[in-house]
Parts: structure tokens; C-alpha cells; sequence
């Protein structure tokens, strides 16, 4: 039988259009997926719109128009983004859902009531509503909150209903350590490790109405109080695929094999989430993901600096395949990378256009020239171990796609030390007959990184007649 494989990226807040760092994540996500979907598993990739934030009921009154428009304004950016990177997501989960998201979160809610780890707390604190979060003195810099350092926090003060995350702290400890929940890389297991020896602090997990300007889900049986909006958006990986609407399905695809998130939501995602699903008495998910943040030109990318970045525009100019190969490669899949657009030419430039894109034309020119007859592979790259798949399955997409290019370069290679053009017959049949199997190969090993042209490239060889491509896959830029 068929293995599931279930994985999630971050649910994004929709109070902007998508920026450069959400498709860097939903391409991450979407070579997982991909794989997955080669090497024959059952696999399901969901993402959503975070509607139910203080941040989109502050940019909807910034735009004047109602914090349900904003949503449905945004959420349509992200859709179109997602189709322009050609990204498989196969469910877009949405807050706003009355029938496929509240009743689920209320559940949840109830759920862990049960268990006793819900109370009601007066509380004062420092509120940051760019992380939706409040701060501990400890987490802040220069009293401000060390991702928002522009923001002005919040001081609130009201009663709240908390969360016994305290109670999980020994269990999430043995969780991580141990690897039941893994963390990757290791350096952000080390820091929620780090985290939980701090000691974990009950946390808050609703606000009040007023606070909430009226926007939300509104706690069981209090509707003075709307749940808290990572409770809430947390939840969506859960309710997006059938909790308490479809039981069927839901227990078909939980727990997650993988969350694919940024460095910035660690917490939520390794501590925050684990130790409310235990309470309720759900699995956990298997693996967590955590990669970087993407600058421009070696600074953060934000509204202030205008150096904002729309990947919108970048696969307008450039196509799909070239904005997924750079952010793949360039950016390494932990870590912080940078963008800058003279990078994005030179990359573009060297690796597609004289890279992939020339070989692809002159092995097929030499082929179509030929006249032979080529047989009709049907090659799958993946099944058999090889040092590519151990790449991916260690979630390190850039140094894949740099072994891809070494199997690019030494094909190209083998052309000019075979040197075909100077065969003719059953020479030049028997040579190209030997390269074509090869090129065949490094298209199907690109079929996650660069699917279209991974298409392409299995369709140009497919034989019996091999025919050059009328234009150049990648035209060389200016
Ligand atoms: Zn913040």
C-alpha cells in the first residue's frame, strides 16, 4: 500500500500581497510534494490565509474597506502567486471557513478544556502586533521586540483565558530531544531546546472582544472573548483536512509527516502547537522544517526601505522555472540567503541559458540531424538511491540542484569528447543513443525543482523522432 505523505507551509497572514520570502516557502513545500508524488506516495500539501489577525483588521482600516475584503483581496494575491510559481498545493484552508474552520477550532478549544488546561488569568503584558504575540521582558531588545524594532508594543492589560503550556514542559523536552518531533536543522532544535529549559510560561489564548475589534472566533460559551489568532490559524493545518467536519479524512491524513515554517515561528510551531494537540489528546506531526529569511541586496526586505520584492514581477520578466531555480539554489534551504537582481541575471544566464537550456538544444539538434529513431524511455530518476535523492530527503534543495548541474556539465562533456558531428550512420545512432538515456535522467531529476522544464525536456526526448526545440528553453540575457 501506498505511504501518506501530509505537509503543510505556514499559514500566512493576509493583510498584504505575498513577498518574495512566501514563495521561497511554498517552492520549498512544493519539491517536498512533488517527490513525494514521483516516488508513489499518497501526498497532500495544504497552505491558508491567517484572516483572523489584528494585522488585517489594522490594514483593512488603512485601506478603508472591511477586514473580510482585505481577506478576500489578499487571499486572491496568494492564489495567483501560487499558480504563477506553479506551486501543487492541493488545499488552500481559509479562517474565515463558518462551517470548515470555526466549529474545528472551537473543538479544538473544548478539547483541551477538558484536559483542564484552559483558565481564566488577569494579566498585564506587552503586546507585539506584528508577531501577534506578547513579549517577555527577556525576548525584547532595547525594549523593543527584536522583529518589529520599528513597532511601538502594546500595553495590555485585561483577563484573558490562558493555556497550562507549562504542564508540557517535560514531555516537549523528551519530544525534541529524542527526535519524536524532529526539528531541522539542528541549530533550531538547539534553540527551541534552549527555549524549553528557560521554563515555559502559560501563555494567553484569547482577547478581549473590544481588543479584537469585534474580528474572530469567539471563545465556547464566552462572547466577550475571541480566541487568540495562532490558536486560531495553528489549528487550520488540522481543520483544513477534516477535523470535526470530515473525521474520515481528517484521521486518513493526520498527523503531518512535515510543517515546512520560517526561523521567525519557531515557537509557535515546535512548542506552542505540540503541547496543544498533546491536551487534546491528537498526534503530533512528525518533523518540523525551518528555513531563513531572504534579503535584498544584503538588507532586510521590508515597506520602510522600499526594497520589497514581488515575485509577481520577477516570473513576469523572467518565467516560472527561472525565479524557482534561483530561489532554490541560491537560497540555502536553512538558512538566510540574498536576493539581488544582477545575481538572479548571472545565475540565469550560467546555469539555464547556457547550462540546461544549450545542452537541451544542441543534443537534440545532433539528434534531429541524425535522422535515427531513439526508443521511448520512460525514466524515473528517484526510485533508486543515488546522491540527488539523498539530498532531498535531508531537505538540502540547493546542494540537489548543484549535483543536478554536475551531471549537466559532464553530459555536455561527453559531447565534445565523443564528438558526433564527426559520425555518421550506425556510429552516430549508437553514440547519441548513449546520451539521450542520460538527458532523459537529469529531466526527471528535475522534476520537482523545475517542473515545466522537466516536461519539456521528456517530451523533446521522448522519441522515436527527436526534434530540436524551436526556441532556446531559457533565451540568454542582456
Ligand atoms: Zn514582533
Amino acid at each position: 500500500m501506498a505511504k501518506k505523505f501530509y505537509l503543510t507551509v505556514a499559514i500566512p497572514y493576509v493583510n498584504a500581497a505575498p513577498h518574495l520570502g512566501h514563495a521561497l516557502e511554498f517552492l520549498q513545500g512544493d519539491v517536498i510534494a512533488r517527490y513525494h508524488r514521483l516516488l508513489g506516495d499518497n501526498t497532500l500539501y495544504l497552505s491558508g490565509s491567517d484572516e483572523n489577525s489584528l494585522k488585517n483588521v489594522q490594514a483593512a482600516k488603512k485601506q478603508n474597506i472591511s477586514t473580510q475584503q482585505l481577506c478576500e483581496q489578499n487571499t486572491q494575491a496568494f492564489k495567483k502567486l501560487l499558480k504563477k510559481l506553479n506551486i501543487s498545493i492541493d488545499i488552500w484552508q481559509r479562517g474565515s471557513s463558518q462551517t470548515k474552520h470555526w466549529p474545528g477550532i472551537r473543538e479544538l478549544w473544548q478539547c483541551c478544556q477538558k484536559s483542564g488546561d484552559i483558565y481564566k488569568k488577569k494579566y498585564q503584558g506587552l503586546y507585539c502586533i506584528g508577531c501577534e504575540e506578547f513579549k517577555r521582558e527577556k525576548d525584547l531588545v532595547n525594549g523593543r521586540c527584536p522583529e518589529h524594532p520599528h513597532k511601538k508594543l502594546e500595553v495590555v492589560e485585561e483577563e484573558n483565558y490562558f493555556f497550562r503550556l507549562s504542564k508540557y514542559e517535560k514531555q516537549l523536552l523528551q519530544l525534541i530531544k529524542s527526535d519524536k518531533l524532529q526539528i531541522i536543522p539542528q541549530k533550531r532544535k538547539n534553540e527551541t531546546l534552549g527555549f524549553i529549559k528557560q521554563g515555559l510560561e502559560d501563555f494567553s489564548i484569547s482577547r478581549s472582544v473590544e481588543r479584537a475589534h469585534g474580528w474572530g472566533i469567539p471563545v465556547p460559551d464566552d462572547d466577550s472573548q475571541i480566541i487568540y489568532v495562532w490558536y486560531d490559524a495553528l489549528a487550520e493545518y488540522i481543520t483544513g483536512i477534516g477535523w470535526n467536519w470530515g473525521l474520515k479524512k481528517f484521521h486518513q491524513w493526520w498527523p503531518a509527516e512535515l510543517h515546512i515554517i520560517g526561523k521567525g515561528i519557531n515557537r509557535f510551531h515546535t512548542i506552542y502547537w505540540p503541547a496543544m494537540l498533546m491536551s487534546a489528546g491528537l498526534a503530533l506531526p512528525k518533523s518540523v522544517l525551518i528555513h531563513g529569511y531572504i534579503t535584498v541586496d544584503g538588507r532586510k526586505m521590508g515597506k520602510s526601505i522600499g526594497n520589497v520584492v514581488d515575485p509577481l514581477e520577477l516570473v513576469k520578466k523572467y518565467g516560472t522555472d527561472a525565479v524557482r531555480y534561483y530561489l532554490l539554489k541560491e537560497i540555502p534551504t536553512t538558512d538566510d540567503g540574498d536576493f539581488t537582481e544582477k545575481r538572479f541575471k548571472e545565475l540565469y544566464n550560467a546555469d539555464l541559458a547556457n547550462g540546461i537550456g544549450n545542452l537541451v538544444q544542441r543534443l537534440a539538434r545532433l539528434c534531429q540531424n541524425s535522422g535515427a529513431n531513439f526508443p521511448k524511455n520512460k525514466l524515473q530518476a528517484y526510485q533508486k538511491p543515488g546522491q540527488t535523492k539523498k539530498f532531498i530527503d535531508n531537505y538540502r534543495f540547493n546542494e540537489a540542484l548543484a549535483h543536478i548541474w554536475t551531471y549537466i556539465k559532464s553530459l555536455d562533456k561527453k559531447i565534445d569528447q565523443t564528438k558526433p558531428w564527426e559520425k555518421s550512420g550506425q556510429d552516430l545512432g549508437k553514440i547519441l543513443s548513449l546520451l539521450v538515456p542520460e538527458i532523459q535522467q537529469i529531466g526527471s531529476y528535475l522534476t520537482p525543482f523545475l517542473p515545466e522544464t522537466s516536461q519539456k525536456i521528456q517530451k523533446i526526448f521522448a522519441g522515436p523522432k527527436i526534434r530540436a526545440p524551436k526556441k532556446p528553453l531559457f533565451p540568454r540575457l542582456k
